[in-house]
């Protein structure tokens, strides 16, 4: 593929904080870059603590666990996200309720979430998705009123901020995702942040096997093995060390791709700004309108023969087939936007790595490709 849908930006001191990694030995989670990359991450975000683990999804995993919610306790988060928001929740008694989403700003907004309350409901999951931040003052205001617990999914959004404020740092609970197309990466990683010591604890103890702290090789509990490695947290510091660039050059793309897009007849591009964000295109993520006769497969298709990698939207959970497998009630629901994003939407080439001299081209198929249909 002459234009991978994703290409990973790594030019800068990824290589001399791995060997160094190397020469000293320290490969384990054991090693100074660990601690030193969870410093680096809540010193930016400006959060209390933080703790690096193996990936956004375990991130995820230790924060729903980190609540202690009863069992049968109700979740809301948008449909329209990666499974790993609600791949924990079984296995914790949990029950995810999904609301739909704004088909402009891919994310959720306070008006659903509030329709969905019930006296059963315990927590709010907001990820922020494709790039643009959800407006979260609302939606933090409705769950201090109703004593909720805010998991904020910040995994597209290191380095963005809302009304000026950097997300990851607005939840009770906070995560980041540095698998290889986020803007900070690790090869495999994640993060928890938070301010409350009680819930750091508990997640630093269930990271690491839920180890007795007396007498090792005690568990009164069953952890998980979900520790970062000194290997991947010195890619981390060496990333952290370019994240606002690394922002611009997002933005760069963005708006390259607006620009050369902008007159074409049926694609719907992202929006460019909000009140309270820029949009830092974490995925340069565009639609078909209804004008167009085809779904996003079809054009998707016809992109790849002309060497333009995409990816798919998001399929919405409440019709993930494991979740219904779950969750029988969810086998009747409908969220018109989630589904019809899932159907028309698709991404192009807008990793890091990519090089911005190639987006006219890009574009260029891009046009071709839409008249056809
Ligand atoms: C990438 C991502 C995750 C999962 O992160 P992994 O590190 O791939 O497990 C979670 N939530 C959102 C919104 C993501 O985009």
């Amino acid at each position: 593929m002459p234009y991978p849908v994703n290409q990973p930006l790594i030019d800068g001191n990824e290589l001399n904080y791995l060997k160094e990694c190397i020469e000293t030995g320290w490969i384990s989670s054991e090693g100074p870059f660990v601690e030193r990359f969870e410093r680096d991450v809540a010193a930016y975000v400006g959060r209390a603590h933080s703790v690096a683990v193996t990936s956004g999804t375990a991130a995820l995993h230790l924060a729903f666990d980190a609540l202690r919610l009863p069992p049968g306790s109700e979740v809301i988060m948008p449909a329209f996200t990666i499974i790993s928001c609600a791949s924990a929740l079984p296995e914790l008694g949990l029950v995810p309720v999904f609301v739909d989403v704004d088909e402009n700003t891919f994310n959720t907004n306070v008006e659903l979430i509030e329709a969905a309350i019930t006296p059963k409901t315990k927590a709010i999951l907001v990820p922020h998705i494709y790039g643009l931040p959800v407006d979260l003052d609302p939606i933090l205001d409705l769950a201090r009123r109703h004593g909720l617990k805010v998991i904020e999914d910040a995994a597209e959004a290191i380095g963005q901020t809302y009304w000026g404020k950097q997300c990851g740092s607005f939840g009770d609970i906070s995560i980041f995702s540095f698998y290889p197309n986020k803007h900070v990466t690790t090869g495999e990683g994640g993060m928890i942040l938070a301010d409350d010591p009680e819930i750091i604890a508990r997640i630093r103890f269930m990271r690491n096997l839920a180890f007795d702290s007396q007498r090792r090789y005690i568990h009164a509990e069953l952890g998980w093995n979900y520790r970062m490695t000194n290997l991947q947290a010195a890619l981390g510091c060496a990333q952290m060390e370019k994240l606002p660039r690394n922002v611009e050059l997002k933005r760069k793309i963005g708006a390259a791709y607006n620009n050369a897009l902008g007159d074409v007849e049926g694609l719907r591009l992202p929006i460019a700004q909000t009140d309270f964000a820029e949009n830092i295109y974490w995925v340069y993520a565009v639609v078909l309108e209804d004008t167009i006769n085809a779904d996003a497969s079809q054009v998707m298709a016809a992109l790849g023969k002309h060497g333009v990698g995409t990816r798919h939207f998001f399929y919405p959970l409440h019709m993930q087939p494991a979740l219904i497998n779950r969750y029988p009630s969810l086998a009747t629901q409908r969220l018109p936007n989630s589904e019809k994003l899932a159907e028309r939407g698709f991404y192009v080439p807008s990793g890091l790595g990519m090089n911005l001299n190639d987006i006219p081209e890009i574009s260029q198929i891009i046009k071709d490709v839409i008249r056809e249909f």
